[in-house]
């Protein structure tokens, strides 16, 4: 599979900055910068940039909330999202039992 190349690209043409509130970005959180597709192609990428704009991925959702298009892929998604979206964790039932309260040991045995 051939990876798309274009937010490396469109990051090397603009300055770290996005396009819509102005917050700037360093190497530190440059992954919440993304490269959005004026036209809304993102199979439409030419070399000069004309069609990309760096948005930052609040206002980048903000651009996108009433056009339900699949035009943006985060390519690097950060190890955090997994951990939370998982459901089926080992230690999910642990964690339930150490929220239970302890008054299960075995206390409803009569004397
Ligand atoms: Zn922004
Ligand atoms: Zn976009």
């Amino acid at each position: 599979m051939k990876k798309i190349d274009y937010r490396e690209r469109a990051l090397k043409l603009f300055p770290w900055v996005c396009g819509s509130c102005g917050r700037d970005f360093t190497g530190k959180n440059l992954r919440e910068l993304t490269v959005h597709h004026k036209d809304h192609n993102h199979n439409n990428n030419p070399p000069d940039g004309s069609n990309w704009e760096l948005l930052c991925l609040y206002c980048h959702d903000n651009e996108h909330s009433r056009l339900l298009d699949a035009e943006w892929l985060p390519t690097e998604n950060p190890d955090k999202e997994k951990e939370t979206t998982t459901t089926h964790s080992p230690f999910a039932d642990l964690k339930n039992m150490l929220n239970r309260p302890r008054n299960d040991e075995g206390g409803d045995e009569p004397k």
